[in-house]
């Protein structure tokens, strides 16, 4: 911690040095103003943890400097320890100074007297610091936590990887909108989407090319999509999108439309260029139907498999007939 400072004005030189004398066994920095005026253009500088004021000065007297002293919020804190040569003025030292530390020391100083009175102000003034510095770290720590709290509400919705959200935030969403479009009568159309044979372009270009194509995928997918979509990474190289107030017709030519670019926009790192696919599976909740937010995705997700098994890179809406077919391994 910084060495506290000392403020001793007096308007001889001799008083200044004598006290200094004294003060230099001190752990402080004492410095010294031989009139009011320059004690206060001083006081404005520093952070003075103590003024010994000389009262009997020309022009400006003790008591007028300390009352400009009192006067600004900065330094109306300063404690303040009037040198005096006259006791009868002792009614004044008191009068008007009932607010912030003052204390009084008469002449010839006596240096014991001194130096005891100065160091209770001393360590005042260092436990007051220590205070100061602990309010300080406490504040940062506090701004900390929350950005810490910020971060973690982040990655606790959003995938690392592509930034989309991720699937926890899905099960709170899902429901959400899926109650939203029941109790309003709207549509609420889904795509499932499943990249294809995404293991080969792991196998020949290696996983970091892989998860370069799929933060790339997502970003052209939220591109192209409405601010309204919600688009979530549902596992490795599936997706999932929800589009509030779609119905069917809309699902899929949004499912379209990314399905397009996918198949179009190649995937670029340094002399790799190459093309990926995605089958997509669309299905929606129209007049009531279905009637929980999972089966919206069991319908999705049949509508895929069937996509995979048409021949892939192409999009296919839910039909009940769907139902029939079970769901086989490994999609
Ligand atoms: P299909 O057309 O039937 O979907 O074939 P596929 O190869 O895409 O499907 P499969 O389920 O066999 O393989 C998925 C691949 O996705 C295998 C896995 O290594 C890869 N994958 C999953 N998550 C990540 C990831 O975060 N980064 C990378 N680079 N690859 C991933
Ligand atoms: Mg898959
Ligand atoms: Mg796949």
């Amino acid at each position: 911690m910084k060495k506290p400072e000392i403020l001793v004005v007096d308007d001889r030189a001799e008083n200044l040095l004598a006290m200094q004398r004294v003060l230099n066994d001190l752990d402080a920095e004492i410095h010294t103003a031989s009139s009011g005026n320059e004690a206060l253009a001083m006081v404005l500088d520093h952070d003075f943890a103590l003024i010994l004021l000389d009262v009997q000065m020309p022009d400006m007297d003790g008591f007028e400097t300390a009352e400009m002293v009192r006067l600004y919020d900065k330094t109306a804190h300063i404690p303040i320890i009037f040198v005096t040569a006259i006791s009868k003025e002792r009614k004044h030292i008191f009068k008007g100074y009932a607010s912030g530390a003052v204390d009084y020391i008469f002449k010839p100083v006596d240096r014991e007297i001194l130096l005891s009175k100065v160091k209770v102000f001393l360590t005042l003034y260092r436990q007051r610091q220590e205070l100061q510095q602990l309010v300080q770290n406490l504040q940062h720590s506090q701004e900390l936590i929350a950005k810490q709290n910020a971060t973690l509400t982040l990655l606790a919705l959003h995938d690392e990887l592509t930034g989309l959200y991720n699937r926890r935030h899905l099960n709170t969403i899902l429901a959400q909108e899926f109650y939203r479009s029941k109790r309003y009568g709207t549509d609420l159309a889904i795509l499932m989407l499943d990249l294809d044979h995404f293991k080969n372009v792991n196998d020949t270009y290696g996983h970091a090319f892989g998860d370069f194509v799929l933060k790339e995928f997502a970003h052209r997918m939220k591109k192209i999509s409405r601010p309204t979509d919600l688009i979530f990474r549902f596992g490795g190289e599936e997706f999932l999108i929800l589009l509030p107030q779609t119905d069917i017709e809309g699902g899929v030519k949004a499912g379209e439309q990314i399905r397009k670019i996918c198949a179009t926009e190649m995937y670029e790192e340094g002399p790799v260029s190459i093309s990926v696919t995605t089958s997509i599976g669309a299905a929606a909740f129209h007049n009531d139907k279905p009637e929980e937010p999972d089966q919206l995705i069991e319908m999705a997700d049949k509508a895929l498999y069937q996509a995979k098994d048409a021949g892939r890179n192409r999009v296919l809406a839910y039909t009940h007939l769907m139902e029939d077919q079970g769901q086989p391994k490994g999609v």
